[in-house]
């Protein structure tokens, strides 16, 4: 059987949250949960895949008891059943504490996975670090920003859009791709699809001891990074008047526009003036 995993985070339904200036961490429960909006285009490719070539599809997410939630919505879209990692122990963690758990689980409970789909990133923390990491984590090939994928025997063809022009990558089994949102538009529940989620729904809960990670590990294999603050950018908008002959306005436009360039970039930029 092919084996697919999805890997899906819960995130809030909101674009801004407070922060804990303390902790420098989200203040996550100041708000309802919902299936991260990439994670859903990801599940949509893996339920395509099924129809065409047959698989079976295990979503796995990372979180408080609530992420149960978008596991339940994921089984009522098709997947097959659903992977929980929930501990205190793991609260807190980055990217890299987060694919190391995803991998540890990955191997303890589908061993045999051909391929890992995960959204292109997050609508909270948007690093879209997690996938490309949890494929270093279980040293397999990966792809980003997938739009396509073709299936041949044990080898897969993703098509990606890189800048401004798409390239084809071939690959073996097992791997990883992140799903881009242009395509692989989600499907809606169905209500056969929604009393399967809840009538017996294949869930596993897995904790970090169960992963065999425990406090002291956390140390060498937990969060790499800390928040040492957390602010707000605040920034002025002002608008100018430039007036004058047409030649020394359009000028001075452009020594204001170098000056704020500049600024951004943290180096002088020569802007042509062919007046
Ligand atoms: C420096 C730093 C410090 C942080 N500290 C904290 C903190 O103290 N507390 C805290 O709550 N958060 C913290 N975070 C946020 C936390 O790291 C992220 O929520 C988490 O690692 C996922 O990263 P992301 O949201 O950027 O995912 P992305 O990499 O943008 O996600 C891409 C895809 O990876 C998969 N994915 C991501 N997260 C999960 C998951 N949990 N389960 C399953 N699949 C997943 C999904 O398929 C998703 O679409 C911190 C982040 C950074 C960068």
């Amino acid at each position: 059987m092919f084996n697919i995993v999805v890997c899906i985070k819960q995130v809030p339904m909101v674009t801004e949250l407070p922060w804990d200036e303390k902790t420098g961490t989200l203040k996550r429960e100041a708000a309802a949960g919902m299936m991260n909006p990439a994670c859903k285009h990801a599940i949509e490719a893996a339920l395509q895949l099924r129809e065409l070539y047959g698989a079976s599809i295990t979503v796995m997410t990372m979180g408080p008891p609530s992420a149960e939630e978008v596991l339940r919505e994921a089984i009522a879209m098709g997947a097959n059943r659903g992977v929980l990692i929930c501990d205190r122990l793991l609260a807190g963690s980055d990217t890299y504490a987060t694919s190391f758990a995803l991998g540890r689980a990955v191997k303890k409970e589908i061993p045999d996975h051909d391929l890992i789909l995960c959204g292109a990133y997050t609508s909270d923390s948007e690093t879209a670090q997690v996938g490309p990491q949890l494929a270093e984590e279980l040293n397999i090939p990966a792809a980003a920003y997938a739009e396509h994928i073709d299936i041949s025997g044990r080898t897969m063809r993703v098509r990606r859009l890189v800048d401004n022009f798409r390239e084809t990558l071939e690959m073996d089994f097992p791997a990883l791709v992140t799903v881009s949102m242009e395509r692989y538009k989600p499907r809606y529940v169905s209500f056969a699809g929604l009393s399967r989620s809840f009538d017996g729904a294949d869930i596993r809960e897995l904790n970090a001891q169960d992963l065999g990670m425990m406090s002291a590990d956390l140390d060498a294999c937990g969060s790499r990074t800390r928040v040492r603050r957390v602010f707000i950018r605040k920034t002025a908008k002002e608008n100018v008047r430039i007036t004058g002959a047409a030649a020394v306005a359009a000028a001075e436009f452009l020594d204001r526009y170098q000056r704020s360039i500049s600024a951004v970039i943290g180096r002088a930029i020569e802007a042509k003036k062919q007046i």
